[in-house]
C-alpha cells in the first residue's frame, strides 16, 4: 500500500480536493483507495458524502479508543474507500498531549492491520491545516508527503516550516519520508503571477535540495490544478469530480494527475508546457 499524506499548514490551498479528486482517479483507473481525513472540519469525508459521525465510528475512534482500521473504513465508491472525519478530532489534539508515543499511534494502527489492509494500492490522508498532533500521526503513518500550493505572492510562506517538521520526523520517527512533491492547484495559467511563483519554487527546490535529505527528490507536478468551478461545487453534493462533472476540465487535471503520480507522466494535455493554450479562469 503507497501511503502518502496531503499536507500544507495552511488552509485553503486544496489539500482536501487533491485528496478526494486524486483518490476518485486512482480508482478510476482501478486502484483500491483508503481515504482518511484527519480534519476536524471533516471536508473530505462530506465531499465523498458521509455525513461526519453518523456513519460509524471515525477517526476519532482511531486515535483515541483503538478501534481498528478495518471497522472503521467504509466503502463510498467502487475501489474507494474512507475512514471518516469528526469535529472531535479537534478534542484529540488536547487529550493525546499527554500520553507517550502520542504521534505514532496511526503508524501503529496500521501496522497492526497491515495484512487486512494490503488490499488497498493507496492510503491518502487528508491533513489538517496546523503541524499538531494530528498531523504528525499522518507524517510518522506515510512514506510521502504530497504539498498542494496555490500559486499566489505568499505561496511559499511557510513552506520551510513545513520541510523542516517533515525532516524532524524523518530524523527521529520515520527513516522512510519523503517528500514526494508540489502540485499547485487553484492555478491560473497564462498570469505572471503563476509563472514567479514556479520560478521562485523551483529556486527554492534548489536551494534546499541536498542528498538524503526528505526533500531530495521531490518534483513540481507538470499537472496543475486549474481553477474551475465545478471543483468547488462538487463538495456540496457529496461527490468527486469524475461523479459530479466528469468531462469537466476538474476531472481531466486529477485524472492527469494520478496519471502522473503512477507513470510519471502526464496524461496528453498536461505533456509539455500548454499554458499558453488554456484560458486563464474557465467555468466549464
Ligand atoms: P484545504 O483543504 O487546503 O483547506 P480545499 O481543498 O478545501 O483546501 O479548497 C479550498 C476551497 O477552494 C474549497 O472551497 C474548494 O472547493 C475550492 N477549490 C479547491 N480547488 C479548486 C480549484 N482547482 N478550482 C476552484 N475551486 C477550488
Ligand atoms: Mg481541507
Amino acid at each position: 500500500m503507497r501511503r502518502i499524506a496531503v499536507l500544507n499548514q495552511k488552509g485553503g490551498v486544496g489539500k482536501t480536493t487533491t485528496t478526494v479528486n486524486l483518490a476518485a482517479a486512482l480508482a478510476a483507473r482501478g486502484r483500491s483507495c483508503l481515504v482518511m481525513d484527519l480534519d476536524p472540519q471533516a471536508h473530505a469525508t462530506l465531499h465523498l458524502g458521509l455525513t461526519p459521525g453518523r456513519s460509524g465510528p471515525t477517526m476519532y475512534d482511531i486515535l483515541t479508543q483503538n478501534t481498528p482500521i478495518t471497522q472503521v473504513q467504509r466503502e463510498v465508491a467502487p475501489n474507494l474507500w474512507m475512514c471518516g472525519g469528526h469535529i472531535d478530532l479537534a478534542a484529540a489534539e488536547v487529550e493525546l498531549i499527554g500520553s507517550v508515543g502520542r504521534e505514532v499511534i496511526l503508524h501503529d494502527a496500521i501496522a497492526a492491520e497491515a495484512e487486512a489492509l494490503a488490499r488497498h494500492d493507496y492510503l491518502l490522508i487528508d491533513c489538517p491545516p496546523s503541524l499538531g498532533v494530528l498531523s504528525l500521526n499522518a507524517l510518522c503513518a506515510v512514506r510521502e508527503v504530497l504539498i498542494p500550493l496555490q500559486a499566489h505572492f505568499l505561496a511559499l510562506h511557510g513552506l520551510s516550516k513545513l520541510l523542516e517538521t517533515v525532516g524532524l520526523v524523518r530524523k527521529r520517527v520515520n527513516k522512510e519520508l519523503t517528500i514526494l512533491g508540489v502540485v499547485l492547484c487553484m492555478y491560473e495559467s497564462g498570469t505572471r503571477l503563476s509563472s514567479e511563483v514556479i520560478d521562485d519554487l523551483e529556486t527554492f527546490f534548489q536551494a534546499k535540495r541536498q542528498p538524503n535529505s526528505a526533500w531530495a527528490d521531490a518534483k513540481l507536478f507538470q499537472t496543475r490544478i486549474r481553477r474551475n468551478i465545478r471543483l468547488a461545487e462538487s463538495p456540496s453534493f457529496g461527490q468527486s469530480i469524475f461523479q459530479y462533472a466528469a468531462n469537466s476540465r476538474g476531472a481531466e487535471d486529477y485524472a492527469s494527475l494520478a496519471s502522473e503520480l503512477e507513470t510519471g507522466q502526464p496524461d496528453d494535455l498536461w505533456r509539455g508546457s500548454n499554458d499558453l493554450a488554456q484560458p486563464v479562469i474557465d467555468a466549464g
